[in-house]
This record gives C-alpha cells, structure tokens and sequence, in this order.
C-alpha cells in the first residue's frame, strides 16, 4: 500500500475550518447557527473588480503568464509601496495565489532545516506549518493581554538564538485585531537591527485600521530594514477578494528572483484573470474599501457594546482587521449547556451545540484562555448571535 511521507505529519488541517464544517453541520441539521468563524469580509467582490474580470476574459486574458505576474500588476504593486516610502521595482515584486502561497515561498526561500523562526502568540493559524513544511522550527513566543498582545523589543532579543533566522510579524493581527503603533514598531524595528535576523512582516489587513491611521509598511521604518524584509500582502481581505486568490510579496530583488522560480515550478503562475481583477482592485476607484472598512468599523463597535453586557467575558478593544478576541477564561470549570468547560475547545463545542453560536478556540492560534469572534458578518446576525450568546452565559 501507498504510505505518507514523513512530511505529512507536519500538516495539522486548520482549527478554523474544521470549527466551521462542524457549524455547517449542524445548520444542515436545521438548526439556526450564528457563525462567527469566518475569517473572510461578508461584502461581494467590488463591481468595477468584477467587470475588469469579464474584460479580461472577453480580451483573451486566459493563457499562461509571466511566473511572478503580469507586469502591470507588478508594476501597480511597486507604486503602491513607492507611495508609502518603500523603495522598491517591480521585479522584487512577486504575485503568488493569495499572501497564504506568497508566506509559502518566503520560507521556502529563507529557511533552512533548523533555523527558527519566532512567532509572537496569538498567531494566525497557519505559520507554523508553513514554517515547518519549509524545514523551519517555529519558537512560539507568548505575548500578554495587558500589552494588547504586542511583542516587546526585549522579549525578542531575550529569543534571539544562533539559529534564529526570522521574527514573524503579524499586524494588524489575525486572531487579536491589535495594530502596532509606529513607535511600537520602530523599537522592534531597532531591536532586530541589532541581530542578523531577518522579518517576514504579514500586512494583510493593512487597510482595515480604524483609527484613522494609514498603513504602515514595516520594511520603510528604518534606512537598510527593506534588506531583511519581506512584506506580504494581497487583495484578499481589503477587497472582499478571498476567492480570487491573489497575494504578493515584496522583497529583496535575489528573494524576490527565486520565489518566481519556485513558483515557476509549483504552480506556473497566478490565475490570469484574476490578476487583472486584482489590478482593478488597487488601480481603481477605492470607494469600495472606505466604505467597506466604515461598516466594519460600526459593527466593531456595536460588538464591543455588547461583549461589555456579556457575564465574566473581557476583551481588548481592536484597532484592525475584523476579529475581536474574548478572554473567557473565568468560565473555565463551570458547567455550560450540558459541559464542564476548562478549555477554549470545549467553550467552542458547549457554545455552538447549545446557543448555536460558532466560535474559533483560542487554543489553534496559542492562547487557551481566549475565543475569536470574527465580525464579519452583518448586524443582525451579530445582533440575535450575542442575544444567543449573553443568554448561553447567563445560565
Ligand atoms: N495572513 C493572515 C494573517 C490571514 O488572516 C490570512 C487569511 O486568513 C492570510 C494571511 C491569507 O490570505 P490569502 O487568502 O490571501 O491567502
């Protein structure tokens, strides 16, 4: 019989899917869920994105294209970085399928069998395996609630090994919502100076702040940091984009060279059509993005008005992306709906069989205590979901 090779058992499949398949479920038994796990905007696709997908279409955008990309979306890409101080070309621009494939080259290409890489927790869920699929050892490092979850520069140099090769940056931060301040990242910035490490910084969600800062690109922060980083992004989340699988990375122009290559031979190039929908997306009318970033900042706020009526539940108050992260530990060893509950797997499970609301357990992004709530979904599902969930808690 065929047998797995050993590097199967690195891949663990993703907590956050798997949370979702059991509310889907349930939903297909007939039961009203409250999905709060989902990690992509609820809005539609812009329309002008859409249509530039039918032109593309329509023109015969439909053939293999260059491994990194079309050149205009290259070139698009680099300009959008020029404007926020970066110095950089279109070719240490390299388009992959989505910023999940774009992280994927960027340890292929940095990593050797060994090296670690730090990863300040909460994390998104899939760094680690990426990490180790590209021989890599994640070293999770643990951040605290009480700095709004943010890595300190002395915990970073306290972490720093001969073997450490990259500090992981997520921010705005998927699971917690917390974005860095620009001092905050200097002094990280000024920290990592110090050593030979490099930085992949995950910006994903940079345009979903909402305290009306603009997004900061952490490889502009210092003269010479551009040398040891690579920044990753996409359309993804600020275009209500996920399906369409476009993310990139910028990076130094040898970097940038051999993720083309790699991806010459894994996947030939980015789907054609939707590379000239992503151009659409950051050349085109940005509306869209305000006004999309407007209503998740209202709901980010009726969500917290709400978690505050919640018994014995806290949370830090997010400046980014669509999360808010619950510390619900004081719930840990009571008794809810039918469960004893001591983990943020089993408030997940008792949360979603008897209030019918879905969750993400803290556990799959490194912190028990803690359960997140995605907002993106509309206000009345948000609405009649904490109805469900204050009611959960209650009894
Ligand atoms: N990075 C973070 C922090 C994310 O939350 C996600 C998606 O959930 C990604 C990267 C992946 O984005 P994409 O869908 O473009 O691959």
């Amino acid at each position: 019989a065929l047998s797995l090779a050993e590097r199967a058992r690195l891949i663990s499949p993703s907590a956050t899917i798997a949370m979702a398949q059991k509310a889907r479920d349930l939903k297909a038994q007939g039961r009203t869920i409250f999905d709060f796990t989902l990690g992509e905007s609820d809005f539609d696709t812009p329309e002008n994105v859409g249509r530039a997908a039918w032109r593309a279409i329509e023109r015969g955008k439909t053939r293999y294209t260059p491994a990194a990309g079309i050149p205009e979306l290259r070139d698009a890409v680099a300009r959008l970085y020029r404007d926020r101080g970066l110095e950089t070309t279109a070719k240490q621009v390299v388009i992959s399928n989505g910023a999940k494939h774009a992280l994927h080259n960027a340890f292929m290409a940095l990593v050797n069998p060994g090296d670690e890489v730090i990863v300040p927790a909460p994390f998104w869920v899939s760094y680690a395996d990426l990490i180790r699929l590209a021989g890599g050892v994640p070293i999770i490092l643990n951040t605290s609630e009480s700095d709004d979850f943010k890595l300190k520069p002395d915990a970073f140099r306290a972490a720093v090994t001969p073997r450490t090769r990259l500090l992981l940056l997520n921010s705005p931060c998927n699971p917690t919502g917390m974005v860095y301040s620009v001092e905050e990242q200097t002094a990280l910035a000024d920290a990592i100076l110090e050593t030979e490490v490099g930085v992949v910084s995950d910006e994903i969600y940079e345009q979903l702040i909402f305290d009306g800062t603009e997004p900061v690109c952490f490889a502009t922060l210092r003269p010479g940091l551009a040398d040891r980083v690579v920044t990753i992004s996409g359309v993804s989340k600020s275009y209500a984009m996920t399906g369409w699988r476009i993310g990139w990375a910028v990076a130094p122009p040898a970097i940038a060279g051999f993720m083309a290559d790699l991806q010459s031979q894994e996947t030939s190039n980015p789907c054609s059509i939707s590379q000239h929908a992503a151009l659409e997306a950051i050349t085109g009318p940005q509306d869209s993005v305000r006004e999309m970033r407007e209503e998740f900042a209202r709901r980010r706020l009726y969500a917290l008005e709400r978690v505050a009526q919640l018994p014995d539940v806290t949370c830090r108050p997010p400046s980014g992306a669509f999360y808010l992260f619950l510390n619900v530990s004081a719930h840990y060893g009571r008794t809810l709906g039918e469960r004893l509950v001591t983990n943020s797997t089993e408030f997940c499970m008792a949360a979603l069989e008897t209030a019918g609301v879905a969750l993400v357990m803290g556990q799959a992004f490194g912190a028990d205590h803690y359960v997140r709530l995605s907002y993106a979904t509309d206000l009345e599902t948000l609405s009649q979901g904490f109805d469900a969930l204050a009611d959960f808690l209650k009894k």
